[in-house]
C-alpha cells in the first residue's frame, strides 16, 4: 500500500462501515459483537474474541466470539471459555492492565501466555488484543487469532487507529446500557410492588412477580423457590415464568451441605446472602448445570434470599441472556424487590393466621354457649327424668308379679334410662358435672383399656399402639379418659368399615409460642400427647368445623347419636386440654388431645 492519501482513504472507508453497521445493534454486547465481525470479514482474520470485566473488576472473560468458516475452532472457543484471566496475566489481561494494544508476532517464541500452546494445537500463530476505552478505562479487549505468522503491519496499525476512535463511540452504548438496566430494574421494581400490594394468595403473587420480571424486565427467566425441611432438604420451585422446561426438568436442587459445590439457590439458603453469577459458562457454581444452562441460553444469573423473621425461607432467582447482565445499581434494586416480596409473603401469612385465629376463637365461643345451653336443659331435664324414673319404680313395686301392665312400666324404667345416660352425657360435654381428678400415668390407662378397645373392632381393623417408654403422669378421671378413647376409637372404626389400622401414640411436647402461632390454641408448658389415628374415609372440612356440636352426626338414625365427640370434648376441657383433629376427605383422620403434665 503506498501513499498517505490512500492510507487515510481505507481508513475512513473502513471506520465508515463500522460505525454504521455498530449503529443497527440494540445494545453493547451486540455493538461489540458486529463490531468483532467486522473487523474479522474486513481483515480476512480466522478468529475474534471479545472480552469484557466481571461486575467486581476483579476477573475478565469472554462474552463473544466470531470464527466465521473455521468450525474447527469452534474447540478452541470451547476450551478458551473456561479459562478467567485476571489483571495481568494471559493476553486480554495484559491489554486490560496496560490499555495498550499487545502485537503477539509469534505465539510459539512467546512465553508470556498461557493460551498459546493452546492456540498452537489449532494452528493460530500470531495474536492480537485490542484494548476498548471508555472514558479512559479499558471497558472491553477484543482478541484476534490469525493462522498466518507474518501478518501485514499496516493494516495492524489502521486497525489500531480506528478501534481509538471507537472508544468514543462506545461510550454512548456503555452509558446506555448501564441506564437500560437500572430502568429494567425500576420497571421490575414498580409493578411488582403493585402485585404485591394486591396480592390475596401467595401463590399468585410468585407467579405474577416472575411474569413482570420477564415481562417488564426482559430478563429471561424467573422462579421462586422454597427451601424445604424434609429429609432431603430440597429446593422446591413454586413460580416461574419464562422458564425452559427441558431445563428445569434435569434440576435436582438440594440446600443440603453435600460436600460437592451446589447450585446458586443452595448457596443463598444456607448464607442468607445474595449471590451473582456474572458468566455461567466459567463460574464453578454452575458446573454441574453447564452445559443445560448455556443451552437453554442463560448467560448470568443471580438470586436472592427471601427471609422472614430471620429465616430464609427461599429463594428469588432471575436469569439474563447475556453475561454480565447484572450490574451493581440493578442488584440493589432487585434485592430491594426481594425484601418487598419476603414482605409480602410475611402479610399474606399473617392475615391468614389472623383468619385462623378468629375462627378458632368463635368456635371456641360456639362450643361454650351450646355447652352453657345443653347443659342447662339438661339439668332440668335431669330433675323431670327424675321424677319418672322414682314414680316409675314405686309403680313398679306396686303391681303383682303376674299382672300385665308391669311390662308396661319395664318399658317406661328402660327408656327413661337411657333417656338418662344420654342426659350424662350433655352434662359432661356442658361441663357441668363435678369430676375428681386424680394422679395417674396415661400409658397405663391405655394400655388397660386396650383389651376392650380391641373388641369393639371390626375384624379387618388391625390395632396398634406406639406408647413412650416411662410413665406420662397427668391429673386425670379414669372412666372419662377411657370414655374418650371408646369414642374415638369407635368413630374410628366406624369410619373403616373395610378395614384399616387404628394407631393410638403417646408422647410428652413442649407447647411454645411457635406451637400456639402454628396451631391457634394452647398455652406454654409440658403437655401429654395422645393421638388417635385412623386409615378411614376422612372428613372433609365442613364436617370438621361440626363434629364437636352435639347432636351432629352423619351415620344413619339409630347408628349415630351425635353425642361421642361432644363428650370427648367436655372431658378435655375438664382436664384443661386441647384437642384438634386432621382429616382430609379419604385420607383418613387423627385426633390429637394435649393434657398437662403433672
Ligand atoms: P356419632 O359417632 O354418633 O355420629 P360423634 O360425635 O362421635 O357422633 O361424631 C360426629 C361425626 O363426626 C360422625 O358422625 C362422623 O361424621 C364424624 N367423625 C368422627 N370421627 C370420625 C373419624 N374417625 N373418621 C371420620 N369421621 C368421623
Ligand atoms: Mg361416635
Amino acid at each position: 500500500m503506498a501513499g498517505d492519501v490512500i492510507r487515510i482513504e481505507k481508513e475512513l472507508q473502513l471506520l465508515k462501515t463500522i460505525i454504521l453497521s455498530i449503529a443497527q445493534a440494540k445494545d453493547f454486547h451486540e455493538a461489540l459483537d458486529i463490531c468483532l465481525r467486522q473487523i474479522c470479514e474486513i481483515t480476512g482474520w480466522s478468529y475474534g474474541e471479545v472480552w469484557l470485566l466481571s461486575q467486581d473488576n476483579k476477573t475478565i472473560y469472554i462474552s463473544n466470539i466470531y470464527y466465521g468458516k473455521h468450525d474447527e475452532l469452534k474447540e478452541f472457543y470451547d476450551e478458551s471459555r473456561q479459562m478467567i484471566f485476571t489483571r495481568e496475566t494471559g493476553l486480554p489481561g495484559l491489554v486490560w492492565k496496560s490499555g495498550q494494544p499487545v502485537w503477539v508476532k509469534e505465539l510459539s517464541s512467546d512465553s508470556r501466555f498461557i493460551r498459546a500452546p493452546l492456540a498452537l494445537q489449532f494452528n493460530l500463530k500470531s495474536a492480537l488484543g485490542i484494548p476498548i476505552i471508555v472514558d479512559n478505562e479499558t471497558v472491553s479487549v477484543l482478541v484476534f487469532f490469525m493462522f498466518d505468522a507474518d501478518k501485514d503491519d499496516v493494516v495492524v496499525d489502521l486497525l489500531l487507529t480506528i478501534v481509538a476512535e471507537l472508544g468514543l463511540f462506545f461510550k454512548r452504548w456503555y452509558l446506555d446500557e448501564r441506564l437500560r438496566k437500572v430502568n429494567r430494574a425500576l420497571r421490575v421494581l414498580s409493578d411488582s410492588n403493585q402485585a404485591i400490594i394486591r396480592a390475596t394468595d401467595e401463590l399468585q403473587l410468585f407467579n405474577s412477580i416472575c411474569k413482570i420480571a420477564v415481562d417488564s424486565g426482559g430478563y429471561r427467566m424467573a422462579l421462586v423457590a422454597f427451601a424445604e425441611h424434609d429429609e432431603h432438604k430440597s429446593i422446591k420451585i413454586v413460580a416461574y415464568a419464562g422458564f425452559n422446561k427441558d431445563y428445569i426438568e434435569q434440576l435436582k436442587l438440594t440446600w443440603a451441605d453435600t460436600g460437592v459445590e451446589g447450585g446458586i439457590s443452595s448457596r443463598v439458603i444456607r448464607t442468607g446472602k445474595p449471590f451473582l453469577v456474572t458468566n455461567i459458562s466459567n463460574d464453578p457454581v454452575f458446573s454441574q448445570w453447564r452445559e443445560a444452562a448455556i443451552h437453554a441460553g442463560y448467560g448470568s444469573a443471580i438470586s436472592f434470599p427471601l427471609i422472614i423473621n430471620d429465616n430464609v425461607i427461599g429463594v428469588f432467582n432471575m436469569y439474563a441472556s447475556e453475561p454480565d447482565a447484572f450490574d451493581t445499581g440493578e442488584e440493589k434494586l432487585l434485592e430491594e424487590l426481594a425484601n418487598d416480596l419476603a414482605f409480602g409473603i410475611l402479610s399474606l401469612r399473617k392475615a391468614g393466621e389472623n383468619k385462623r385465629l378468629q375462627a378458632q376463637l368463635f368456635q371456641a365461643q360456639k362450643m361454650e354457649a351450646i355447652g352453657q345451653v345443653a347443659s342447662g336443659i339438661a339439668h332440668d331435664f335431669n330433675n323431670m327424668l327424675t321424677a319418672v324414673i322414682g314414680y316409675a319404680n314405686i309403680l313398679y313395686g306396686k303391681l303383682k308379679e303376674n299382672e300385665p301392665l308391669k311390662y308396661n312400666v319395664e318399658q317406661i324404667l328402660t327408656a327413661s334410662e337411657k333417656a338418662a345416660g344420654l342426659v350424662q352425657n350433655l352434662l359432661t360435654f356442658g361441663r357441668k358435672q363435678d369430676t375428681g381428678l386424680t394422679l395417674l400415668d396415661l400409658n397405663k390407662t391405655i394400655m388397660n383399656i386396650s383389651g376392650l378397645l380391641q373388641k369393639l373392632l371390626g375384624d379387618l381393623v388391625v390395632y396398634k399402639t406406639g406408647l413412650t417408654s416411662g410413665q406420662i403422669s397427668i391429673m386425670g378421671n379414669k372412666t372419662h379418659l377411657e370414655q374418650v378413647l371408646m369414642n374415638l376409637a369407635g368413630n374410628a372404626n366406624d369410619a373403616m368399615p373395610g378395614g384399616g389400622i387404628l394407631t393410638i401414640s403417646t408422647d410428652t411436647i413442649d407447647i411454645d409460642e411457635q406451637f400456639i402461632k402454628a396451631h391457634g390454641y394452647g398455652r406454654i408448658g409440658r403437655f401429654a400427647a395422645i393421638s388417635v389415628q385412623d386409615t378411614g374415609s376422612g372428613m372433609n372440612t365442613m364436617t370438621i368445623e361440626k363434629i364437636y356440636e352435639p347432636f351432629f352426626t352423619t351415620k344413619p338414625v339409630g347408628k349415630g347419636t351425635g353425642l361421642g365427640l361432644s363428650v370427648v370434648y367436655g372431658i378435655v376441657k375438664q382436664h384443661k386440654g386441647y384437642i384438634d383433629v386432621t382429616s382430609a376427605f379419604g385420607k383418613g383422620t387423627t385426633f390429637n388431645i394435649y393434657l398437662p403434665l403433672v
